[in-house]
């Protein structure tokens, strides 16, 4: 609930609203994990909310830390007993959250170990909150960056999506610049256009990952639905009416989408876009025979976007050897949970 819903409810079990106030603080400044937690309210109200109201928690179930970067896979446990995974990176610039939306996805993009089984449900937007809450709590380090990449399609879970981003970024919460905040999606056109009129001022991230439809086609299903022509022109209005630049994701597979050629291509795809191109050697999953581009090829590619005129920079591999690739921990944690990395187990 937003402030002023919490209000209401807190005021229609009888109590002033201020402790609305106190009680939104302790959930989403405090990152409290229970109503027995939040110790200035009295007894009475405690017992009471609990009666009224759940109150969700994620329970860690298992969480894997880079002996390279630091960076720490977290597997949590859902109410209903489905798990999901999020991802902790430290940067220059700050921490850094990855969150997921759904549990498993339906996109069925080619090199995602996240849609090998399909969707099995949404988020709530309490429980994408509470990814970066439990890790904010459980690393005792301010969160500032949320980037929404992890398994799901965000814009398949649209209202529960906005209503995260606005929680997230409230001022009475923890209060996540919008600007420090990324939404990336496969392509879903209306989505991207209404979410253009929301006057959000998050970052907006393109999966294209080819430079024409054909290539798109045989990545990602989503690529039949809608064209390019369609999805450039929707993010153009998502630029337009925010301001906020655009960040195109290209995952390099060697021999599919990194030649030259098609270097080339995506230069004049985008060049008029202002957008910044974001490299991403593909990460191999278990399950399909996709190879990571070479260092060479990588840069060869890179240079030629900015002799374009395009910025591009290659994502850095964080968490390498603790399985880094979207849905590969809750892949082998379902398939039987082998070891991967070094497990940390959680005081
Ligand atoms: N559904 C959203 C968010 C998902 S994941 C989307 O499609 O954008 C975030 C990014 O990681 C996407 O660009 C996705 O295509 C990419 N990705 C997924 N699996 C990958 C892999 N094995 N290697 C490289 N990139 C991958």
């Amino acid at each position: 609930m937003e402030l002023s819903e919490l209000t209401d409810f807190v005021e229609a079990l009888g109590e002033k609203p201020f402790r609305a106030r106190q009680l939104y603080r302790w959930m989403h400044a405090k990152t409290a994990a229970s109503f027995e937690e939040m110790t200035d309210l009295s007894q009475a109200f405690r017992e009471r909310l609990a009666e009224a109201a759940g109150y969700t928690v994620l329970k860690t179930v298992k969480m894997l830390e880079s002996g390279i970067d630091g960076t720490r896979k977290y597997l949590f446990g859902l109410e209903d007993g489905n798990v999901i995974e999020s991802v902790f990176m430290r940067y220059h610039h700050g921490n850094s959250v990855c969150v997921s939306s759904q549990v498993g996805c339906r996109m069925g993009c080619k090199f995602c170990a996240s849609t090998l089984d399909g969707l099995t449900r949404n988020l709530t937007p309490a429980e994408m909150l509470e990814q970066v809450y439990r890790i904010q709590a459980s690393t005792g380090e301010r969160v500032s960056n949320v980037v929404v990449m992890g398994s799901g399609e965000p814009f398949d879970n649209y209202e529960n999506l906005v209503r995260f981003i606005r929680l997230l970024s409230d001022e009475n919460g923890l209060h996540i610049s919008q600007r420090n905040i990324t939404v990336s999606t496969c392509g879903l056109v209306p989505q991207i256009r209404r979410f253009a009129g929301e006057g959000l001022s998050v970052t907006l991230a393109l999966s294209l990952h080819a430079p024409d439809d054909e290539v798109r086609k045989t990545l990602m299903p989503v690529a039949n639905r809608y064209s390019l022509k369609e999805v450039l022109p929707a993010c153009m209005e998502y630029y337009e009416k925010t301001g906020r630049r655009l960040t195109f994701e290209y995952s390099l597979v060697a021999g599919v989408n990194d030649s030259r050629r098609e270097a080339e291509r995506l230069a004049r795809l985008l060049k008029h876009t202002r957008g910044h191109v974001n490299l991403i050697p593909v990460n191999p999953i278990r399950e399909r025979n996709f190879k990571q581009s070479d260092r060479e090829a990588v840069e060869a590619f890179r240079s030629v976007l900015e002799n374009h005129g395009l910025t591009a920079t290659v994502r850095r591999e964080m968490g390498r050897d603790i399985g880094g690739a979207c849905g590969q921990l809750r892949k082998s944690y379902l398939a039987g949970g082998e070891k991967e990395g070094n497990e940390v187990e959680e005081a």
